[in-house]
């Protein structure tokens, strides 16, 4: 199972969330440390280090 870094925006930690790939962006994803789900992702862990898109 791919690693997906989420950024909380309400307390701006980083976690990682175990998701499948047709789960994401259906499920609202829980910030472990507030229990916000105001959270955005970040980067595909899994993957490699590439150019960032901004
Ligand atoms: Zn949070």
């Amino acid at each position: 199972m791919p690693h997906y870094v989420f950024i909380c925006q309400d307390c701006k930690k980083e976690f990682e969330v175990v998701q499948h790939i047709e789960d994401l962006g259906k499920k609202p994803v829980e910030c472990p440390s507030c229990g916000s789900r105001n959270t955005t992702q970040a980067a595909a862990a899994f993957s490699a280090v590439t150019s960032k898109k901004s």
